[in-house]
């Protein structure tokens, strides 16, 4: 879309961008390593059969992401036969899948035909004496022993020592110098097990990484504090490469950062590309709301149901003359389309497009008083006004009191 186009598609004003990217040091390529089917599995309650995961890791690769994180095949035969079936696909992305710090782990990533082993070792001193109850020495040992192993296997090893955000960064550090040395990691992962971390805490982790290595880096932020996108974003600026997200921001306790809302930010507001196409964020959110059974918030941005839909009398007057007056984007760009809405805010130009679209003929009078039975009726019924219930409001106006002009 070159700059012509962009003026036609989205109005952000003239200095949001600008001093956003000053400052910023955005790696030449961001790519999208989308987590749906493993952490957005772990949302409570959520099941996702080996054919639903088939079809979301279709979905997805037809949106274009670099890789599909695609489940932890040691937790069941269904993972393990899903990790296969995605592996099998023939799609463009790349198939990873998560692993402990185990061998056995290691060999069915491997024979399941995954691309990478995301190995997952905690790192913070709270994970490691409820879990995995290895000093320092110990740690970095079987990091690089495992990561070796990896290797080994054919498999790029992508290390992610979990609960990053509350680690203790002198460990970290020397991770990653073993790691620098070793040649052993492809990628490391910066998780924020708990979700609390702030895009300076995400920023600085970054640059703390850098100082020490070279190793690409990835975000996987969750959303406890509602900051999962703003911290990816924030580890995006600060160079990440990779960033781990979900659709529908789908993932355990409150999600995470959400694909759509992290890819339309970077787009739109700081003018970074992805390689996603959005015009299909609609149709994918709707897939994994239905296999999921994880019903989105009518406000959710991006693909929310009420995302474009106008209600007020005043907003409504100004969208109908210039969109970006109550849109900051178009929604064709995700694939979504406006509405308007009558309610208790409606206004009489609301009206007029609804009866246009619906075929009626009123003068301004009988708009008028269409409108305010509209707005009495969504006041007793606390809801809004159908099109149905619009229509037959304005035959029985229509009916009472003709138009002269007609
Ligand atoms: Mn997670």
């Amino acid at each position: 879309m070159d700059s012509q186009d962009s003026r036609q598609h989205w109005s952000i004003g003239s200095f949001g961008r600008r001093v956003a990217q000053e400052g910023a040091s955005f790696a030449p390529e961001i790519r999208i390593a989308d987590c749906t089917l493993r952490d957005g599995e772990q949302q409570a309650g959520v099941v996702f059969t080996r054919d639903d995961k088939l079809r979301i890791a279709q979905a997805l690769d037809r949106l274009g992401v670099y890789e599909i994180e695609a489940g932890t095949p040691a937790s069941s035969d269904e993972d393990r036969q899903a990790l296969e079936a995605i592996a099998q696909a023939g799609l463009k992305a790349k198939v990873s899948a998560l692993t402990r710090a185990r061998r056995d782990d290691i060999d069915l990533a491997a024979r399941c035909g995954a691309w990478a082993a995301r190995l997952s070792q905690p790192i913070s001193a709270i994970q490691r004496a409820s879990k995995l109850k290895l000093d320092d020495d110990a740690y970095v040992a079987l990091a690089l022993e495992m990561s070796a192993y990896a290797k080994d296997k054919g498999l790029a090893c992508i290390f992610s020592p979990y609960d990053t955000t509350r680690c203790d960064l002198d460990l970290l550090r020397r991770l990653l110098d073993a790691f620098q040395k070793s040649g052993t990691v492809d990628r490391v992962r910066i998780v924020d097990t708990t979700g609390c971390a702030m895009p300076e805490s995400i920023r600085f982790l970054v640059r703390e990484m850098r100082k020490v290595c070279a190793i690409p880096i990835e975000i996987h932020c969750h959303n406890d504090f509602g900051l999962a996108v703003a911290n990816t974003i924030a580890g995006a600026a600060a160079g990440a490469e990779y960033l781990s997200v979900t659709i529908n921001g789908l993932g355990e306790r409150c999600g995470n950062a959400s694909l759509e809302e992290t890819v339309m930010a970077l787009k739109i507001l700081y003018g970074q590309e992805t390689g996603i196409d959005t015009t299909q964020f609609l149709a994918i959110s709707r897939l994994v709301e239905e296999l999921s059974g994880v019903a989105l918030a009518p406000n959710k941005p991006i693909v929310g149901r009420g995302a474009f839909a106008h209600e007020s009398g005043m907003v409504v007057a100004g969208l109908l003359k210039d969109s970006f007056t109550g849109e900051s984007y178009v929604p064709e760009l995700v694939g979504q389309k406006r509405s308007i809405v009558l309610g208790k805010k409606a206004g009489a130009a609301s009206v007029k497009t609804k009866l246009d679209e619906i075929g009626l003929k009123a003068s301004p009078d009988q708009v008028k008083a269409i409108t305010e039975a509209v707005k009495a009726e969504a006041v007793t019924t606390k809801r809004f006004v159908s099109d149905d219930r619009l229509a037959a409001l304005a035959r029985t106006i229509l009916a009472a009191a003709p138009s002269a002009a007609e």
